[in-house]
């Protein structure tokens, strides 16, 4: 059957060392799995299940720059290790879950701090304070069948080359097995979705002209300025 309206490719992530790229599907995002980061933003993170929010595929921008986004005067960076998977299911249990990871890359959960400060307060979604355009910068993605399973890399975000963001993806409350597990159990995981497993701490506001350097070892760095 025919579309009424031209049907778009899919918003897609180049592949490290090919021309090749990851067609995204969906983009699921762990909130506060790192201990320092929750308590940063004042939660006690021994007593939280993961919690999940989302952003359009739509929202991936790989080319290195990023615009201000509108509607916010307080936009933070969070760091963040990104999964894609190819293959999905429900119920994946704990064992079987880094087999269906694909790859992994660099990315950043951009947020409009002062829009989700409002959200919280009234008890409102985030999308809009997450969920914007451009909101979700990436590097190139590595196969798994390259990088090997990645549970213990350090991770670091600089700003103008001083370090805002440093921990390690062993520090996760919830590690990338056990989340692909868990977010099975709320929905039916595909080929094409991608996970953001969440910052560490440190999280703070960038300006227009800030040159943000995203790093987790063994991946391409993720290099974005802000114009
Ligand atoms: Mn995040």
């Amino acid at each position: 059957m025919d579309h009424v309206l031209a049907p778009w490719t899919p918003t897609s992530v180049p592949i490290h060392g090919s021309d090749q790229s990851f067609p995204i599907r969906r983009i699921f995002c762990v909130g506060r799995n790192y201990a320092a980061h929750a308590r940063e933003m004042g939660h006690d993170p021994d007593r939280e299940a993961p919690f999940f929010f989302m952003k359009p595929a739509d929202a991936v921008r790989t080319d290195g720059q990023m615009s201000y986004p509108v509607a916010t005067a307080d936009l933070h960076h969070e760091i963040e290790l990104v999964v894609g998977l190819a293959a999905g299911g429900t119920n994946i249990a704990v064992e079987d879950a880094n087999d269906l990871i694909w790859g992994y890359a660099v990315g950043l959960d951009m947020t409009r701090r002062d829009l989700q400060a409002e959200a919280k307060k009234q008890g409102r979604p985030w999308c809009m304070a997450k969920g914007f355009d451009n909101s979700a910068p990436m590097a190139a993605m590595h196969p798994k069948s390259a990088t090997g399973v990645i549970d213990s890399a350090d991770i670091w975000l600089k700003v103008n080359g001083e370090i805002r963001q440093q921990s390690t993806v062993a520090a996760l409350i919830w590690s990338i097995p056990e989340t692909i597990a868990y977010l099975s159990e709320l929905v039916e995981l595909k080929a094409g979705d991608l996970i953001f497993t969440g910052t560490p701490e440190g999280v703070a506001a960038v300006a227009r002209g800030d040159k943000l350097e995203g790093h987790v070892d063994g991946l391409t760095d993720l290099n974005v300025t802000l114009v």
